[in-house]
């Protein structure tokens, strides 16, 4: 391979890794802006890989019809859709270039910071970061939810997830085969991404307003994926339980000393119902509380050792025809 500081390189690949849900009305300009952006890169080979996540409307048939006139193109057809992870995930196994770019079809990632991203590259980059210059299209909710939930998984987690960064970015090669060698079938991206390091930089863009459509991530989805990325990458919720116990055994040692103290003292009182019965409460829900995220994480190895593919490929079209394949 050429050193990637002596100039352009010839001869390298990039993968462009599209994963796309119900984006039939926009996937078309998408690919135009995305070319045109290509031809910018003579040096270049591109491969694009757009991934149908079990799209209800007509993505896959344009993609079809891309794929037709465009020899780049690959397209794997999801037997349903599995998420935004499983689908970039079956992109990246799916590249062969020597760097891949993951980049949403929406058009909120613009096409036009891929330039950027490979010049990074070539000065020597493993990873390119695409860093959103502000959050401007969420609503004040969106971004307190943000704000809370890094807060809470930085805390908590290792390593810290870097603020305003998601999948748009340029992943070297050495990356990418890092990020397939994680064999985790829950996979919170941003978290893996973090977690395999290798020398990074950041590009700033301007995220742009969705292309029409609705973001398939709701409160739920964002919540459920949040919940996910803190139990990948933190034990802590995990093992708090033995010091939040050990901290209320001491609580009533020191009480159970004062009542026999104050019995000794001033005799029997008449005993307190109301108080013992908070008390029986309150650490019966702390219990519950903590056999609760024994049981999710339970729900999670349970997940991992069934050891099911993280997603099924009903189809492959692309420069090399169709054919039937199934994930690894
Ligand atoms: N996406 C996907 N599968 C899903 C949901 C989303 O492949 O189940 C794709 C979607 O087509 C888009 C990208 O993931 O290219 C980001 O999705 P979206 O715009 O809905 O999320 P947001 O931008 O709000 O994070
Ligand atoms: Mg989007």
């Amino acid at each position: 391979m050429v050193s990637p500081l002596s100039g352009a390189p010839v001869g390298r690949t990039i993968s462009i890794v599209v994963p796309c849900f119900n984006e039939g009305h926009v996937i078309d300009a998408f690919l135009d802006r995305l070319r045109s952006v290509l031809a910018g890169l003579p040096e270049l080979r591109a491969e694009i890989i757009c991934i149908d996540d079990g799209s209800s409307d007509d993505t896959l048939a344009r993609l079809q019809v891309q794929a037709g006139q465009d020899a780049r193109m690959v397209v794997l057809e999801l037997s349903r859709n599995f998420g935004k992870e499983a689908a970039l995930t079956a992109g990246l196994e799916a590249a062969t270039g020597n760097a891949v770019i993951p980049i949403d079809a929406d058009l909120q990632h613009p096409p036009e910071v891929i330039e950027a991203l490979v010049a990074k590259w070539q000065e020597g980059f493993d990873v390119v970061q695409a860093r959103r210059r502000s959050r401007d299209t969420s609503s004040t909710g969106q971004r307190l939810g943000a704000l809370l939930f890094y807060r809470l998984h930085n805390s908590l987690a290792d390593p810290p997830l870097p603020r305003d960064v998601g999948d748009f970015r340029l992943m070297d090669r050495c990356v990418v085969d890092a990020l397939r060698a994680m064999p985790e079938r829950r996979r919170f991206m941003k978290g893996m991404f973090a977690w395999v390091g290798f020398r990074q930089t950041v590009v700033d863009f301007d995220v742009a307003p969705r292309a029409g459509g609705e973001s398939a991530y709701g409160w739920r989805r964002l919540g459920g994926l949040a919940l996910d990325g803190l139990m990948s990458f933190s034990n802590v919720p995990l093992t708090v339980w033995s010091y939040v116990g050990a901290t209320t055994a001491l609580l009533a040692l020191v009480y159970g000393a004062w009542i026999v103290l104050k019995t000794l003292m001033f005799g029997v009182d008449v005993p307190g119902f109301a108080s013992l019965l908070t008390a029986v409460l309150f650490m019966g829900g702390i219990q519950l509380l903590g056999i609760g995220v024994l049981g999710a994480y339970l729900g999670r190895v349970y997940d991992e050792t069934k050891g099911r593919p993280i997603y099924v490929v009903r189809r492959r079209y692309g420069a090399a025809g169709a054919e039937d394949s199934h994930a690894p």
